[in-house]
């Protein structure tokens, strides 16, 4: 471990983070579990990627078949990217119809910027300022953690993002007003408006206790203003809410882009952008764009098992089932730091606060008591306090109810 600590730090240069305070080497995964190289099996409570299971074999054989026989770029005709686009298509409503496929979510969301500022002529952006969409230049210029170097970009604005320790942190009215705020300043300075980005599960932000309908007055705003609303489907979609399949179904609006990647591809790197034909049209035109790796026969073998295990394994409508129960366990959890629960589909958090302020020490001893009970779960929000679990889809009501229990004894154990 300590050796691969020190070849990691000489080859991978400084602040390079590992998760807990003693990393874990993770040498194989099935299904829900992960094996480290001791020999010692865990419960993956925090990887969305393998979506369908670890090393699912419908996936794994799928990869194989195709790389053995072609893998190569989208200059050639294939059929094999035709044959997903018009399945993922298939789930989208809101005239959502045609699709680029590249490599990364990051890569997804740059290009769905590039398509606002094509399809408005204007280059203002909104985003939460507690959010995450990407690393590229541009997206990561979105990000708040780190300020890019010289400054936040001048036709970025940031609008409080939903927060349940913030009095009516939650309501979608005053998030309309911040929203037509930034429009006001957007025009004022010369911009405009361009898009709206945002998670409709509000993910990296903490899972806040937004309810549907919440994001109205905002979208009005936004529309009114001419601009576009980007739906980031990297957390939400592909049906972990159980329910819908995309996040935006959820809250009750319509994209005029969408962007996915983490699960697509089950840990084979594929993402995407899902857009209206008008706004395709005002990009392809605008910008010459190729992917080299982007949507090669490989990913979308790999993309269209993804979508035929969901349907053949009923996964939607377990991870409905899953959840119901995984929020009954959570509601029953009782301890003074609990400030709030939630649950949207297989994506769970428990937010931790001492008089009404983040508390991510505690968080941080949940999560390290949790994975020495074998359970491996994340953290999220503005202080890294909210604890995060988001399992892999065959999360069974079995592996609820020990994550459950081991949780609440987990909880036991912090210090008030
Ligand atoms: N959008 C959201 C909401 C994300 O959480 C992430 C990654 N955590 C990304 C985009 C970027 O995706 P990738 O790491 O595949 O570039």
């Amino acid at each position: 471990m300590s050796d691969l600590l020190e070849r990691r730090a000489a080859l991978l240069g400084p602040n390079v983070p590992t998760f807990y305070r003693e990393p874990v080497h993770i040498v194989r995964g099935d299904g829900v579990w992960l094996h480290d190289a001791e020999g010692r099996r865990y419960l993956d409570c925090y990887n969305n990627v393998p979506h369908v299971g670890h090393c699912h074999p419908k996936v794994v054989e799928a990869i194989a078949r195709q790389s053995a026989l072609l893998n190569t770029h989208t200059r050639y005709l294939h059929a094999g990217i035709l044959d997903y686009l018009e399945r993922l298509t298939a789930t989208f409503g809101h005239g959502l119809s045609q699709a680029i496929m590249v490599c990364t979510g990051s890569e997804a969301n740059d290009i769905a910027l590039r398509m606002a500022q094509a399809a408005t002529g204007r280059t203002g952006l909104i985003a939460t300022d507690n959010t995450y969409h990407g690393n590229t230049a541009a997206v990561s210029a979105l990000n708040t953690r780190r300020p890019p170097i010289g400054g936040w970009p001048p036709h970025v604005r940031r609008v409080p993002a939903p927060d349940g320790l913030v009095p009516g942190g939650c309501d979608g009215a005053a998030f309309g007003v911040n929203v037509a705020r930034a429009i006001r300043e957007l025009e004022e300075a010369g911009f405009g408006c361009a898009a709206l980005i945002l998670c409709p599960i509000f993910a990296n932000e903490g899972l806040p206790d937004v309810a549907p309908g919440f994001l109205d007055q905002a979208a009005a705003a936004v529309r009114k203003a001419g601009g576009l609303i980007i739906s980031d489907e990297v957390q939400p979609g592909f049906g972990r809410l159980g329910r819908q399949w995309w996040g935006h179904d959820w809250l009750g609006f319509a994209p005029d882009v969408a962007t996915m990647g983490k699960p697509m591809g089950n840990g084979y790197p594929v993402a995407g952008v899902v857009a209206r034909p008008d706004v395709m049209a005002a990009f392809r035109e605008a910008f010459g764009y190729f992917n080299t790796f982007g949507g090669n026969p490989v990913a979308c073998a790999a993309a269209m098992a993804v979508l035929d295990v969901i349907e053949e394994e009923g996964l939607m409508d377990h991870a409905a089932r899953v959840s119901d129960r995984m929020a009954g366990h959570l509601a029953a959890l009782s301890h003074p730091l609990i400030a709030g629960v939630r649950a949207r589909g297989l994506f769970f958090a428990v937010e931790l606060a001492r008089d009404g302020m983040p508390a991510p020490e505690a968080a941080e001893a949940v999560v390290e008591t949790m994975k020495a009970r074998g359970i491996l779960i994340g953290r999220i929000g503005r202080a890294q306090h909210i604890l995060k679990l988001r399992p892999p889809m065959p999360f069974g009501t079995a592996e609820a109810d020990f994550a459950a229990e081991a949780l609440a004894d987990s909880l036991q154990e912090v210090a008030v």
